[in-house]
């Protein structure tokens, strides 16, 4: 494929030059960096570039917006402008110029690409429009219109589509937010033989009726659009559970219980669906419908009138675990881990006393890749000892720079996987992350899962005496999923028990979750055991949680995990204590 070609008018060298640098990270060509408008008019008369980057504010005697339009006169290129901040009446007036989009600087790198990927093809459809419409003589208002609707039903494209969704799921991205969606793909069956036995009009008249009922559904977190002949796509956001994905199916089939009415005679019509999950299928849109689309076409080889959900084959279940790795490998030496920190607070002062730091991969194409995708393959690899002990040193530092700053908290709290734990050099390496940071170790504390620690008993006990020699804390995480001893609870030397986020859920109105929650606090308790209650989402788990005396928490109720920068506000706010309810007294 020839390479895009991109022009940049900025004037700002810094940013001009990370902005080159990024984009050619993502494989484009830059042909030129110009830093005036009327260099960028005379560069734009002998080449031609692709897309242009235009910065709004200009040094020169014409602004970006002033130089766009002048290209514009001659040439049809797509502009995406470049902002710092975009006031209104600059944003109206851009666009006037019919451009195609700004981007706030300094551009992230996945933003970049899924915002030139939609103007690209933006412009290529507002070609073949325009074409069609000088054919037919029609203004050019009409040729955005039908770039972005179905001209049949009205519905939005599959364009639109892709552009609503790219801009929300950057949206997610960018707020580091964990929010799944399910993307349907609908067909409808044996439309053919409405169109064959009663005539197009009737089948656009069906069309019509269909995207009537469907539009029913449609509310702020719901995404409809008609991708072509008989296809049809919507777009649940906010998606929590498998459960709420059958319910939205379920009742897009209610709205084909009902015959449809084609002039007199009344036809019952069924479709067949297929789902694709974000981010667990694909973080793209593109490709997220592709596999939504190979689920429908199975669920109509069973027979039609059914929904499937995508299942990866094997064979691409591979490949794309085998592309990953292969990235994997390189993301320590790019620098695309990094680590978040989520808040733990007491319950008896308010206060932020620890931090879990969870890690994330910024993929340079997929974007954020949350752990549970990559430490599983990290740890089949053998890529854990490297990305745990970068993970382990990096945290490290990191509460070391805190406590230098100030920014007080008690400690530090890192995960180890079983393979990582299971290291004979785990000492070794811990004392010499340590000594490096110069961190106390009773900063310091290491979460276990149940499962690595009943793997081998004999080595799990060395292994825990070795650190808990050390001085460091340990921590058992997500207890309740996995074998729940008790007895191992009473033989290790643990100091903290977490308690799994699925029983914390709905405690508020689940009897047997409170029960079981309760009964796990009573017991640590005993065994002197600080408990933290994990996934606190809302303030009826949180007031349980005080009023039987849990330790600690950590949630999104507070605060979702945390890049340092947002982190260290959060400490210098000091805020967190609002959110207590008042029963907290009863620990005064
Ligand atoms: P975990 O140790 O149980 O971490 C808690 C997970 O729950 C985190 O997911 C966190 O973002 C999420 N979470 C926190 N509060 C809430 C909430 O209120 N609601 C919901 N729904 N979720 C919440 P994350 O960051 O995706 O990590 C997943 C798991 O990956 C972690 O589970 C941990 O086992 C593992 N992990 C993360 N970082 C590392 C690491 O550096 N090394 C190793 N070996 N494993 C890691
Ligand atoms: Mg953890
Ligand atoms: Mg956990």
């Amino acid at each position: 494929m020839e390479q895009i070609k991109i022009l940049i008018v900025e004037d700002e060298p810094v940013l001009a030059l990370d902005l080159a640098s990024k984009l050619r990270k993502l494989d484009y060509e830059i042909i030129d960096i110009v830093s005036t408008g009327e260099v960028a008019i005379n560069l734009v008369q002998q080449t031609q570039p692709d897309l242009i980057f235009m910065d709004i504010k200009l040094k020169g005697a014409i602004d970006g917006i002033e130089t766009a339009t002048q290209i514009l006169q001659s040439k049809d290129i797509p502009i995406i402008y470049l902002t710092a901040c975009a006031d209104e009446e600059t944003v109206e007036r851009a666009e006037h110029t019919g451009c195609y989009g700004y981007m706030i600087k300094p551009c992230k790198q996945i933003e970049l690409s899924a915002n030139i990927k939609i103007v690209l093809k933006k412009h290529k459809e507002l070609a073949k429009a325009k074409i069609s419409i000088s054919k037919s003589n029609k203004s050019r208002s009409v040729a955005v219109q039908e770039s972005n609707y179905n001209l049949i039903t009205q519905l939005p494209n599959r364009l639109d589509l892709q552009a609503k969704f790219t801009q929300i799921s950057s949206q997610y991205t960018k707020l580091n937010d964990f929010k799944t969606a399910a993307i349907i793909y609908l067909n409808v069956d044996r439309f053919y033989r409405v169109n064959n036995n009663l005539g197009h009009e009737y089948g656009n008249l069906l069309l019509q009726q269909i995207a009537q009922r469907l539009q029913t559904l449609l509310r702020d977190d719901v995404l409809i659009a008609h991708l072509n002949a008989d296809e049809f796509a919507l777009v649940f956001l906010g998606i929590e559970n498998r459960q709420q994905i059958l319910e939205h199916i379920s009742q897009v089939i209610q709205k084909f219980n009902q015959p449809f009415g084609l002039d007199r005679r009344e036809i019952f019509v069924t479709s067949s669906m297929g789902v694709a999950v974000y981010p667990w299928d694909s973080t793209e849109i593109e490709q997220l419908l592709q596999k939504a689309y190979q689920a429908m076409s199975q669920a109509k080889q069973q027979g039609g009138n059914q929904y499937n959900f995508y299942q990866a084959t094997v064979e691409e279940e591979e490949s794309d675990l085998l592309a990953l790795e292969t990235d994997l490998r390189y993301a320590l030496d790019r620098q695309e881990l990094q680590l978040h920190y989520q808040p733990q607070i007491s319950l008896k002062t308010g206060k932020i006393v620890g931090a879990e730091a969870l890690i994330r991969w910024y993929h340079p194409h997929q974007g954020i890749i949350y752990p549970a995708t990559f430490i599983p393959l990290a740890e089949q690899t053998g890529l854990i000892s490297a990305i745990g002990e970068w993970v382990l040193a990096q945290a490290c530092q990191q509460m070391k720079i805190w406590q230098l700053q100030n920014l007080d908290i008690d400690r530090i709290a890192v995960n180890l996987s079983a393979r990582q734990f299971n290291q004979t050099n785990l000492g070794k390496t811990l004392i010499k992350i340590l000594k490096k940071t110069q961190l106390d170790s009773h900063c310091l504390e290491l979460e276990l899962t149940e499962s690595t620690l009943v793997a081998d008993l004999d080595l799990t006990i060395r292994q825990l005496n070795t650190l808990k020699s050390l001085g460091v804390k340990i921590s058992v995480d997500d207890f309740g999923t996995g074998y729940s001893s008790f007895s191992y609870l009473q033989n290790f030397p643990f100091d903290i028990l977490k308690i799994d986020r699925s029983f914390i859920k709905d405690i508020g109105t689940n009897p047997k979750n409170a029960a079981i929650t309760k009964a796990l606090i009573e017991m640590a308790h005993q065994l002197n055991l600080k408990v933290i209650a994990e996934g606190v989402e809302t303030n009826t788990e949180l007031n349980f949680l005080v009023k039987n005396r849990c330790d600690e928490v950590q949630g999104y109720f507070f605060s979702p995990p945390l890049s340092v920068k947002e982190f260290e506000q959060l400490l210098q706010e000091h805020n967190i204590v609002e959110k207590i309810p008042d029963c907290q007294i009863v620990f005064e």
